[in-house]
């Protein structure tokens, strides 16, 4: 096992990034603010004020599918170029090791078997509506595997399933299912009826934020492979019950009304087989205990 002295995370200022500086207080965390990483010069100056000896590179640009769809090339050029960055900067730096974040998102559209594991990561291409955003984590595990194989270095990459979590972006136009569904419950009134989009239907995976900041320091440690790893939970529940595992435990009598518009895939759920072959014993938190812990989170710092 190799412990890293000085790890340097990229996207601190981010929903990961600031759960993660709470377990992790002794790492250093950069936001855009101190290097804007699609400056070559930037990064190159901070490897070398800093001297890490791991970098985990969480930064991104992230969306919202509307968000996704509307700005397709400046998520194709910030990404690509930090990538870039993060990556060719270390290895001129000497670092060697890397750790950065994809998504399941960057996995095809159309798999024919779920949980889909990481051998179908290039079976397809990504969902159109984060087409871009997609293929620029695809380009992010290329680059890691091509400095991986040509000069020797531990680069290596991991896909979270959606995370959900204290410190998420509520409320927002861009923000995700579970934030946006804590949002509008939080704000109904007992007896008041929330509109939710699509059937209730399809199936997600929902990762706890704090469970992933567990996670990654292991996978510093120990993910030493081009495996692109799905970090995601075993459960894999429909908005509905997703929707109901809150609404049951408020009190407060909301009512449900599904929109039947733009239900997105039927199924995403990747497999966490081989990641818990690399972790070990681990207890990922349910759904139900998340839920109520990101949901009192939001009533007590909104
Ligand atoms: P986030 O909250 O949107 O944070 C993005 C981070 O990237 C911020 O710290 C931001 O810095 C930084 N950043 C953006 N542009 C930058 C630039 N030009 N230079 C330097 N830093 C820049 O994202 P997150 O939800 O924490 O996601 C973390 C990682 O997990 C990302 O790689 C994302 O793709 C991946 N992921 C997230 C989810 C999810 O559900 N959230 C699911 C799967 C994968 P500023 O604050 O200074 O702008």
């Amino acid at each position: 096992m190799v412990m890293h002295k000085t790890v340097l995370v990229t996207g601190g200022s981010g929903f990961v990034g600031r759960r993660l500086a709470l377990q992790q207080p002794y790492w250093t965390y950069l936001s855009s603010k101190d290097c804007d990483l699609t400056d070559s010069k930037q990064v190159r100056e901070v490897y070398g004020d800093l001297k890490p000896d791991a970098v985990l590179h969480l930064a991104a640009r992230v969306g919202g599918i509307k968000d996704n769809i509307e700005n397709q090339a400046d998520f194709y050029h910030i990404n690509t170029l930090m990538n870039t960055n993060v990556i060719h900067e270390a290895y001129k730096a000497g670092i060697d090791r890397v750790l950065s974040t994809l998504s399941t998102c960057a996995y095809p559209e159309n798999i024919h078997y779920f949980p889909f594991a990481e051998d179908s990561f290039y079976a397809g291409p990504p969902t159109k509506t984060n087409f871009s955003y997609g293929m620029t984590k695809r380009m992010l595990h290329v680059a890691s595997c091509a400095y991986r194989n040509q000069y020797g270095l531990n680069y290596s990459t991991f896909c979270p399933s959606n995370i959900y979590g204290p410190g998420d972006h509520f409320g927002a136009e861009a923000s995700h299912f579970v934030a946006a569904l804590i949002h509008k419950v939080q704000k109904a009134k007992s007896g008041e009826t929330i509109e939710l989009w699509g059937s209730g239907l399809p199936l997600r995976q929902q990762l706890y934020v704090d469970d992933l900041c567990k996670i990654i320091p292991l996978l510093l440690q120990n993910h030493n492979s081009d495996m692109p790893i799905i970090v995601a939970p075993p459960e894999n529940l429909s908005i509905l019950e997703l929707t109901r595992t809150l609404t049951k435990q408020v009190d407060k009598n909301v009512r449900l009304s599904f929109n039947g518009k733009m239900d997105g895939q039927f199924r995403k759920d990747g497999s966490n087989q081989q990641l818990m072959g690399l972790l070990g014993p681990f207890e990922f938190t349910s759904f139900e205990e998340g839920i109520m812990k990101t949901y009192k989170w939001y009533t007590e710092n909104q």
